[in-house]
């Protein structure tokens, strides 16, 4: 057991899936790998998710499409966010499709390659502006024509799915709607706009693919679409660290730095040797949730780098005892929610963000 390790339950994932499969019964699956399969290992996810029946997967850089194809995945792959200098045609010669938002981009495709388009229905970040959407498809025609692209594919992403009664989301279904419609003469094969939220809560929205990520992850997508548990999903990462100093202090001795925690009464003290380099958040100084010595604890003092410590009062603990900071969310364990909770942001940030010094294993 090194210092720190991230436990990867690929039992888990596939159940999510499967999960997943069942809430979209007639759509393909996209399985979202982006992010390093966001903290849990590009490669080892995307076989696993390849091994329970994802047809497809995606991620957002030429990078990520590429590490793919290098590790010999062969099958359908979308990546969608691309720079002006990236390799497009490397990526489209290896088989790659790629999301495109705009004219521009298009004319950046000098060999044959197989296209995304997307129509911007709401979000206001990439994709098509509906009034730019039907020279968009004029120029992907008169390409597809020409034989040097194939269009795949039209998409676009949520904004709110995450709060399924939002009316936003009836919005961009529509205009989803609409813009498939625009596009028929393209002859489209697949219409894809659901992400996690969406696969789960919104089945007018999974067309014939689907785009899961968070989900298999097995973390929820909103804390007002209910816990992990409430979906149908269980957590995959189980994030532990081995403790590596015990000590007994006085009552009134500071922790860590700046002393922002206090000992009450004389106390045994533990160090976790995680830190803010291996993305635990720095803001979880005093609030972040850690299962260690049989019950759930709290971050004493400042988060360092490198470590922070526990009080344990007067319960024991020894060197090399093992501390669970985020997992199953049963018996006393955090969920990555829980620390996404008290540290202002979303579970997705809190697995996406640990760092390459740790270790993942795969069970
Ligand atoms: C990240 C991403 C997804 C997956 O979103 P989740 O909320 O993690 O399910 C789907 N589509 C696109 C375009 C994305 O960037």
């Amino acid at each position: 057991m090194p210092r720190a390790q991230a436990r990867i339950d690929l039992g888990a994932f596939a159940s999510n899936l499967q999960r997943l499969r069942e809430a979209a019964p007639r759509s393909e699956q996209l399985a979202v790998v982006k992010a390093d399969a966001y903290g849990h290992g590009l490669i080892p996810m995307a076989r696993a998710a390849r091994e329970a029946g994802a047809e497809w997967l995606g991620v957002a850089l030429f990078s990520e499409a590429l590490e793919l194809r290098s590790a010999g995945d062969t099958g359908p792959l979308l990546a969608w966010l691309a720079a002006p200098d990236d390799p497009w045609s490397e990526v489209a010669e290896a088989g790659i499709d790629i999301g495109v938002s705009t004219v521009s981009q298009l004319q950046r495709l000098t060999t044959p390659t197989r296209v995304h388009l997307k129509i911007d229905t709401g979000l206001g970040r990439a994709g098509c502006a509906p009034a730019d959407w039907a020279l968009l498809i004029d120029t992907a025609q008169r390409m597809q024509d020409a034989g040097s692209i194939d269009v795949v594919g039209i998409w676009s992403h949520f904004t709110v799915a995450d709060d399924p009664a939002n009316p936003l989301n009836t919005v961009q279904i529509q205009r989803f709607q609409e813009a498939v419609a625009a596009a028929e003469s393209l002859d489209v094969e697949h219409h894809h706009l659901a992400n996690s939220a969406a696969t789960l809560a919104l089945p007018a929205a999974h067309f014939t693919l689907v785009r899961p990520g968070i989900a298999m992850y097995g973390i929820s997508p909103g804390a007002g679409m209910g816990c992990a548990a409430d979906l149908g999903l269980r957590p995959v990462m189980t994030l532990v660290a081995q403790v590596t100093v015990v000590k007994r202090l006085p009552a009134g001795s500071g922790l860590s730095y700046g002393h922002l925690y206090t000992l009450d009464g004389d106390s045994t003290t533990a160090v976790v040797p995680l830190g803010y380099a291996d993305g635990i958040p720095r803001n979880a100084t005093n609030v972040g949730p850690v299962f260690a010595a049989g019950k759930r604890r709290t971050v004493a003092g400042r988060v360092c780098m490198d470590q922070f410590v526990l009080d344990l009062g007067d319960d024991a603990a020894a060197e090399g005892d093992e501390v669970v900071l985020f997992g199953s969310g049963a018996d006393g364990i955090p969920l990555a929610e829980d620390w996404a909770e008290v540290t202002g942001t979303i579970g997705y940030e809190i697995v996406t963000r640990l760092g390459a010094r740790v270790e993942r294993v795969y069970r």
